[in-house]
């Protein structure tokens, strides 16, 4: 079997680290990339799955995150998002212990109607870490850490340092510009890849990792893409990298601006800063007036611009030609999802492998999970925009008002009516996430479960201090994010 991977941004890189890790040599994968055409080069802050991902490559944490500048997020901190001058915390892991078949917030939410002070924000590890700036254990306390958390890291070096890992176990890359493929006339199938040069790459197994351009699934196959602007209408983002605040945040900082929001991101070296907005709403000139008014610290670079749709392709995998990265689709980066759709797309296509017929069943089964992994994504971004008390701006207004899929309309609804929240299946984002953005967002039950009155007020108390006094004395137990993320790097020089 003959793997051609076409691309070399984090997709590529990603799919050659991985696919090499798994099949042991035994697939001959060759990678092209052009240096001329380049990378995205943002996407810098992920989700906790991506641990998964390098632990199953083997690789160390610690030289990851020197290797790669990178930072520990404990979730995202949303500013302005609801209302002006509110903020609310989205971290990862759980919110409260679970009594039995009843989560957490149903207490909570009897406590907070009798009066309880304590908000739900005090209930979860990484929203109080974050807040004191801490991660890693402290002094004389073995092994303490917080059981979910992710990475910030710079893009460009982490596909550098995977490509490296590639490399070393035995994939072969190939520089040079794909003009076009050639397909077989009776299958359909992608052949082979024609080279600037004139020269061409034959394969069984095409992977498409050639950005938004799309050359393989797009181009040369044809898929649609998709487009799901009419939710969320973000098509452009200014990025622009610079110094840091002072101290180093665990955590991502999402502000929302007038016609769209505003990331922040701590790496090692300097903070990634980025404006996303709607074309539609705003120009360009007054969207990167916004950033450039509004950096943490002194500007490192020239600001870049990148415009894109959100939305998906309609078929991921097709023939033998299977999409991964931004030529799949892109989902706007509001909860850092983009990396981990490469890694979902990466285990769906390890687990359905095929053999050089690319048997449709397995092509079949690949398109409905990711068509569901995406679809619940974006439900989840859309509450965010959708969700909210603000009307300061044409923006504001189109989003509160806006048509949403009824899959949301359908969850918030449940959410108001009963305080219940349901994973659908295998859906990536789980109860405490969909719960705190809810919450964050201003969305209010009218009730709770009815198996929470069956507690004594004394009990109900004293479960929610216990809640409480158990998140602080994890807390307690760890260092500053920058005295850990110091260590890591000095760790590195030491041997
Ligand atoms: P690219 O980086 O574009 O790589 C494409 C590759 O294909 C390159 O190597 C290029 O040289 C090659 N190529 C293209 N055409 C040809 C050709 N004709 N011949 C040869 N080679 C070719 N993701 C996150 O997870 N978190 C984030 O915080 C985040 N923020 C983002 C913010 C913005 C504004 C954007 C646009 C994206 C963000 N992303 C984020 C997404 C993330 O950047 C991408 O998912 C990731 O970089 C993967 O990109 P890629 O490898 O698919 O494409």
């Amino acid at each position: 079997m003959r793997v051609v991977i076409a691309g070399g941004g984090t997709a590529g890189w990603m799919a050659a680290a991985a696919l090499a890790k798994y099949f042991g040599g035994t697939v001959a994968i060759t990678l092209v990339e052009s240096d001329e055409i380049g990378t995205v080069g943002v996407g810098e802050a992920t989700i906790p799955q991506i641990r998964l991902f390098n632990s199953g490559l083997g690789i160390d944490e610690r030289e990851f995150l020197r290797e790669t500048n990178g930072t520990i997020k404990l979730g995202i901190e949303f500013v302005d998002w609801r209302r002006r001058g509110e903020r609310y915390f989205h971290g990862f892991g759980e919110v409260g212990r679970a009594i039995g078949l009843v989560p957490f917030h149903h207490y909570w939410l009897r406590y907070a109607g009798e009066g309880g002070e304590l908000p739900l924000e005090e209930f979860s590890p990484n929203a109080v870490a974050a807040r004191e700036g801490r991660f890693g254990p402290g002094a004389g306390v073995a092994g303490a850490r917080l059981p979910a958390s992710a990475y910030h890291f710079d893009a460009t070096l982490y596909a550098r340092f995977l490509r490296r890992y590639a490399e070393a176990r035995g994939v072969t890359r190939r520089e040079g510009k794909v003009l076009s493929c050639t397909r077989n006339g009776g299958t359909g199938f992608i052949e082979a890849l024609e080279m600037e040069k004139g020269d061409r790459i034959a394969g069984d197994l095409f992977i498409d990792c050639t950005g938004f351009r799309a050359l393989l699934i797009g181009e040369t196959l044809g898929i649609d893409y998709e487009d799901w602007s009419h939710w969320l209408p973000c098509d452009r983002a200014f990025a622009l990298p610079s110094e840091g605040r002072g101290r180093l945040d665990p955590f991502t900082r999402s502000t929302a601006r007038g016609a769209g929001w505003q990331w922040e991101i701590p790496l090692q070296h300097r903070t990634g800063n980025g404006h996303v907005f709607a074309s539609a709403f705003t120009d360009e000139q007054a969207a990167l007036a916004t950033l450039t008014g509004t950096l943490p610290g002194k500007a490192l670079a020239e600001p870049r611009l990148l415009r894109f749709a959100t939305g998906k392709r309609r078929r991921m995998w097709h023939g033998n030609c299977v999409a991964l990265g931004l030529s799949s689709g892109f989902l706007e980066p509001l909860e850092s999802t983009s990396i981990h759709l490469i890694q979902a797309g990466i285990a769906r296509l390890l687990a359905l492998f095929p053999d050089r017929s690319c048997d449709p069943a397995l092509v079949e089964e690949f398109n409905r999970q990711l068509d569901f992994e995406y679809e619940a994504i974006r439900d989840f971004l859309i509450l965010h925009y959708h969700a909210t008390d603000r009307e300061d701006t044409e923006f504001w207004r189109y989003c509160r008002t806006m048509a949403i899929p009824e899959s949301l309309s359908d969850k918030m609804e449940l959410f108001r009516a009963s305080g219940r929240i349901v994973r659908f299946n295998t859906e990536l984002f789980d109860v405490p996430s969909w719960l705190q953005v809810m919450w964050g967002q201003g969305l209010r039950p009218r009730t709770y479960h009815p198996m929470v009155d069956a507690a004594p007020d004394a009990d109900l108390t004293r479960y929610i201090a216990m809640n409480a006094g158990e998140v602080r004395q994890q807390v307690d137990t760890l260092d500053l994010h920058e005295t850990y993320i110091a260590r890591v790097a000095r760790a590195g020089r030491d041997t």
